[in-house]
């Protein structure tokens, strides 16, 4: 490809992906299958890399999620909420740990904290002394919406932590989600009132928690796992584990409800059996996932990997192959 049709096509993807941003992270209203936003975003990603010169700080493939919509306060995160960079074969997930392990430059074996990657949306809940004060949507990751009412409706979300041993300011990151069942429900009861339905349990989710009237939240049965750690004031460092699976354990001790899918692995290759098990299971959960969360356990060797623009080095998505393809024709009956 010539640069100038590289060009011509950089500049035509992203025009295309900034479209499909809005229409998911600002209007809940997706027009494609993420599979097909999916491939996309890797075309993108295999041009630029191609010809490095055309990667610009605001190309999509820099970028986190879509902006905080007006209507809701702005929420700056203290620390950025970041997205997963994914992988989507054995061969693609083995590179990633070799890319890893090359740049530790260690030939140690690596333990994970494998996790099933849940289909809502990310939240970051700040309590202070103990006392829930704010909730937020990542948003741009940098600055989110303000959704404290709303985030208050969601039943397994604490108000108040348990005990007293967590530090003064705690930020907690995780997943707002809509069980299937009550999916399912929500969508029977918007058909039988000859209303839109949602077009899937997360895009349902996001439009519910993203209400300005919060009583509406709260007849929709949103639930909530926790899956990280965020802002912690300085003298609570010393409360925190060294292992981001004992981090999650420590969120469930002060009553954060946590995925039971949620396991420590001794290396890559549990990894793998780990991402096959959750694939066989899928069905069977009662919430939607598209994926696998693999993520480095040992903390002090996720601060040496760091992050890249919009994605930590240490951790990926392992995702599943497309189910939407097969549902298109359906789906595009369906809207938010
Ligand atoms: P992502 O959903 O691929 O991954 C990051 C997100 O995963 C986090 O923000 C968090 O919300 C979530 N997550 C779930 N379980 C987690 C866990 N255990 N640990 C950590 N995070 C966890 O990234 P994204 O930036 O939110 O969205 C990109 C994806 O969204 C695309 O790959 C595509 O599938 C979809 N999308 C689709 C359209 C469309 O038009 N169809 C548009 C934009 C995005």
């Amino acid at each position: 490809m010539s640069l100038e049709t590289a060009q011509q096509q950089v500049e035509k993807i992203s025009e295309q992906i900034r479209q499909y941003n809005h229409e998911y992270y600002v209007l809940d209203q997706p027009s494609v299958p993420d599979a097909e936003y999916d491939r996309l975003m890797r075309e993108l990603i295999a041009i630029e890399t191609e010809f490095p010169a055309l990667k610009s700080i605001d190309s999509p493939s820099q970028k986190v999620g879509g902006e905080a919509l007006k209507a809701f306060t702005q929420v700056t995160h203290q620390l950025p909420m970041l997205s997963l960079d994914n992988v989507f074969s054995q061969e693609e997930w083995q590179a990633f740990v070799t890319r890893i392990n090359d740049r530790l430059a260690s030939s140690k074996t690596l333990a994970f904290c494998a996790e099933p990657k849940l289909d809502g949306l990310a939240v970051s809940l700040r309590y202070e002394q103990g006392v829930l004060v704010q909730a937020a949507t990542r948003g741009d990751g940098t600055t989110g919406e303000n959704i404290t009412e709303n985030i208050r409706t969601i039943k397994s979300i604490p108000l108040k932590l348990m005990g007293t041993d967590y530090p003064a300011v705690l930020e907690v990151r995780g997943e707002v989600f809509m069980p299937k069942a009550s999916f399912e429900q929500l969508n029977e009861r918007a058909k039988a009132k000859g209303e839109k339905v949602f077009a899937n349990p997360r895009n349902a989710a996001a439009g519910s928690l993203r209400q300005l009237d919060s009583k509406i939240t709260a007849q929709r049965n949103l639930a909530f796992y926790a899956y990280g750690i965020g802002y912690v004031s300085d003298e609570g460092q010393a409360w925190l584990a060294d292992s981001h699976f004992a981090r999650l354990n420590q969120l469930k001790t002060v009553g954060m409800p946590m995925c039971p899918e949620v396991k420590f692995l001794a290396n890559a290759s549990e990894c793998e059996a780990f991402y096959q098990d959750i694939l066989n299971k899928r069905d069977a959960l009662s919430y939607e996932i598209d994926g696998t969360v693999l993520k480095v356990d040992d903390i002090a060797l996720q601060q040496q990997l760091g992050f890249v623009a919009r994605a930590p080095r240490w951790a990926t998505a392992y995702k599943f192959p497309a189910q939407e393809e097969i549902t298109l024709l359906e789906d595009v009956e369906f809207q938010v």
